[in-house]
């Protein structure tokens, strides 16, 4: 079969998934943040696993003032440590592992040395069994646990190599019994909820609890910041309905997740979480390792494009970038690399006239909402709509018509910006701000949203859609199309 993709390519103006960075000190001064927004990021994540307060604070400011400047609403997160467990310090270098040789880990010592890893959990010996594997350093060290001795357990080396200090440790096989929130993370919750940060981002959640505990500690702080669950752990998926229920928006942290469970299950994983985040209407960031090579290098590996183009074609609202922008040699060339391949995934599809398969309604049928954003869907391409324009108190209405992955571009408009920035995470959405008195006023505030996105040239149709609430008694959705 002869295939002639170029000759076909189409180029959309508006790019529809959306494209995370985590900043550190390769892009934190004011200049590297403006230019990281102009090639195309839309959320910022402030990384909690690194940096002072006084750091990130200024960090925000740059963002706050650069997106300003540019007159974006852009998102920022902020992602709590959450219990991730360390090992302590290796004073005399780091300590050599040989395949078949005994070691010790002891969390009682904050120093290791030949035999002896010291670990900043104090419970490791109440959560391992013998028998269950210890990774460390991101899994490229391997130990099982030979016997529990008091707080310490003693371990034979399986994948051997040099552990330098503060490295992470993955219990793949045991339960965890640490806090949820640890007492780094409440200080850093509360910081980020005073600082106003847009989502905050909850690391190694294991069930909905530990997202309501999270969710007490925001309201207690008297805000409302929504909550972005990662998914990193194996008790994670065995509780995923909740979690996504308990959560805003997911992250497919698959960094740990590739550690805590076998890796090829992986892509399987990220596949069902996006469909199941999508059912909800929650966001789906796909997570880590996207461009991984550009950290050292200008260009991508090929099997990292296939990776973003895949995320997109199977219906991500977020790609995130992590040291490739906080950390790596090329962080601008890595946000344009990942535009580019989003651009080209998502004008394929758009000729081929769908962005992914619709939501199956379940046995129950559709709730009103879904129903009501699917026919938005089907009537913005069998019409060929030029936009859907979405006004949006809170953001609930853009969120549902997004989660269907309509081809027509979709504008919503709230009153208040920080729903504007929120929104700027979900799929397909461009946010704007309207005035109160705009706000009553639909049909000139669509005449007003059209023209000034150009999303129509006078004579063609556009689609108003609102009222949906998580309210049920307030629920009264509309569907309207209006010539512009
Ligand atoms: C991950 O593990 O993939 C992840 C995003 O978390 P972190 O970068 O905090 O390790």
């Amino acid at each position: 079969m002869a295939m002639n993709l170029d000759g076909k390519r189409v180029s959309l103006h508006w790019r529809r998934t959306k494209i995370v960075a985590t900043l550190g000190p390769a892009s934190s001064d004011p200049a590297m943040i403006t230019r990281l927004l102009r090639a195309g990021v839309d959320v910022v994540r402030l990384n909690m696993s690194h940096g002072t307060h006084e750091a990130h604070r200024e960090v925000y400011g740059h963002v706050r003032a650069a997106a300003k400047k540019l007159g974006r609403h852009v998102a920022i997160f902020a992602d709590l440590c959450g219990p991730k467990i360390r090992c302590g310090k290796f004073p005399d270098g780091p300590l050599k592992l040989t395949p078949g040789d005994e070691v010790m880990i002891d969390p009682r010592v904050d120093n290791g040395g030949p035999g002896l890893i010291a670990s900043q959990y104090r419970a490791i010996a109440r959560d391992v069994k013998p028998g269950h594997r210890i990774l460390l350093d991101d899994g490229n060290l391997e130990l099982q646990a030979l016997a529990i001795e008091g707080d310490r357990v003693r371990c034979k080396v399986v994948f051997g190599g040099l552990l330098k200090d503060h490295k992470g440790i993955n219990l793949p096989d045991s339960k965890v019994s640490a806090s949820s929130l640890p007492p780094k993370d409440v200080a850093d919750a509360k910081f980020a909820i005073d600082l106003g940060v847009d989502y905050l981002a909850l690391s190694f959640v294991r069930t909905a609890k530990d997202v309501a505990g999270l969710r007490r500690l925001i309201a207690r702080a008297g805000a409302a910041t929504p909550i972005i669950a990662k998914i990193e752990t194996p008790e994670a998926m065995e509780n995923i309905e909740a979690i996504v229920e308990a959560s805003d928006a997911i992250m497919v942290a698959r960094g740990d997740l590739g550690i805590e469970m076998p890796a090829e299950q992986v892509p399987l994983i990220q596949r069902e979480l996006i469909n199941l985040a999508r059912r909800r209407n929650r966001a789906v960031i796909v997570a880590t390792q996207m461009l991984e090579s550009m950290i050292d290098h200008s260009r991508p590996t090929r099997a990292e494009v296939g990776d973003v183009a895949n995320a997109a074609l199977t219906g991500a609202d977020a790609v995130m970038l992590s040291a490739e922008t906080a950390s790596g040699k090329f962080p601008i060339r890595a946000v344009e690399m990942m535009d580019r391949v989003l651009r080209e995934a998502e004008g394929y599809q758009w000729r081929q006239g769908s962005f992914s398969a619709a939501a199956e309604p379940g046995e129950a049928g559709m709730s009103l909402r879904d129903g009501v954003a699917s026919a938005a869907a089907a009537l913005a391409h069998d019409l060929k709509l030029q936009g859907i324009i979405i006004p949006t108190l809170s953001g609930t209405t853009a969120r549902v018509i997004s989660s269907y992955r309509p081809t027509a571009p979709l504008v919503a408009v709230s009153t208040d910006p920080a729903v504007c920035r929120r929104l700027s995470l979900n799929w397909g959405i461009v946010p704007m701000t309207a005035t109160q008195s705009e706000y009553g006023n639909w049909e000139q505030l669509c005449h007003r949203v059209a023209r000034s996105c150009q999303l129509t040239r006078t004579g063609h149709n556009v689609l108003l859609v609102s009222g949906f609430s998580d309210d049920a008694a307030r629920n009264s959705p509309m569907l309207k199309v209006l010539r512009v």
